[in-house]
């Protein structure tokens, strides 16, 4: 297989590394980054498919402390009650893109499906809403919503019929899956044809991806092991019969604070201190006085708007933090 990208001095390219997506040997790194348990990696962008991927790729013991029960929340929710309002706010407006495109009755398979709240909203309105969530807080969360049909673990190859579902949806998963490949190519067989794939991802080719590089909060090693820019996702989904039907590149859930929490982490040594702390984690910012984090909430609530506006020019000129893609299967 030859590089897509030829314009690399031979002395920049790793060749004993493989790509997370296609397996290629020839890479070239970006930039160094750490997680916050202190882990470092280096950013690599395959030469052959133009994915980013951690480098080393994160130990089970890396992946198993990042995925801890402070990830999910140790409480009833995730997020304190007024941040799980406002996020409902934003599970409604996907579950309105999803009944955009199919109307009900239809089965809606969403991968990582948290605590539910997306699907439920679905199941309201007469789909059939079935979810896929690692064993964690957040799927126990889910097995209490009455109708949603739930998958405990990874989508396996024989989970589902052909051609069984009308939409499957990955909200901000994409980046987390070991094999994208082999999930890819599932979805390939359990979709109708004409059946959409929706899926939310950050943008590596985003402005504020470029501007904070290793320091970016939508890079969040170790969790995220794979990213892509828009055009280099849609190729890779031709190659498994879909089209690509629209992208949105603004979204006011993510891109606002990808900017605000990045800017802290260039200004404090640990990075993701408010966002853990918004989490309940308070033990992960426990050097950080009551003072400090007081400043960082007042940060975040009076640049909300400013970095709301930026975030709108980002995505004018398609370099928005995060972006929704919609695609159809044509075959
Ligand atoms: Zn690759």
């Amino acid at each position: 297989m030859k590089p897509l990208i030829n314009d690399q001095k031979q002395s920049d390219l790793s060749t004993d590394v493989t790509c997370v997506y296609c397996h290629g040997v020839n890479s070239r790194p970006l930039y160094d980054t750490v997680s916050t348990a202190g882990d470092r990696f280096t950013l690599n962008k395959c030469l052959y498919c133009g994915c980013c991927f951690l480098l080393p790729n994160p130990t089970k013991q890396q992946l198993d402390a990042a995925y801890d029960d402070s990830y999910y929340g140790q409480s009833e929710s995730k997020f304190p009650g007024w941040i799980e309002r406002v996020l409902d706010h934003f599970r409604s407006q996907r579950a309105r893109t999803v009944m955009r495109y199919v109307k009900a009755p239809a089965n809606v398979l969403d991968i990582g499906c948290g605590n539910g709240r997306f699907l439920q909203g679905l199941i309201n309105k007469n789909y059939s809403g079935y979810g896929i969530e690692l064993p964690s807080k957040s799927a126990e969360r889910a097995s209490r919503i009455p109708g949603l049909n739930l998958k405990t673990g990874q989508l396996c190859e024989d989970d589902f019929g052909e051609h069984f579902f009308d939409a499957v949806t990955m909200w901000h998963v994409i980046e987390h899956l070991p094999e994208p490949r082999k999930t890819l190519q599932i979805i390939g067989k359990i979709l109708k044809q004409g059946g959409y794939l929706m899926a939310s991802l950050p943008n590596i080719d985003s402005f504020q991806s470029r501007l904070f590089r290793g320091r970016w909060l939508h890079l969040d090693p170790s969790r995220h092991l794979l990213f892509f820019g828009a055009l280099d996702l849609a190729k890779i989904m031709q190659t498994f019969g879909f089209e690509i039907v629209t992208i949105n590149y603004f979204s006011l859930e993510q891109n606002p604070f990808g900017m605000q929490q990045s800017i802290l982490n260039c200004m404090l040594r640990k990075r993701e201190v408010l966002f853990e702390v918004l989490k309940g984690n308070r033990s992960y910012a426990r050097e950080y006085s009551s003072v400090s984090i007081l400043l960082q909430k007042l940060f975040y609530i009076t640049t909300f708007s400013l970095f709301a506006l930026l975030s709108v020019i980002e995505s004018c000129s398609k370099k928005g933090g995060t972006m929704e893609m919609v695609f159809r299967k044509m075959k």
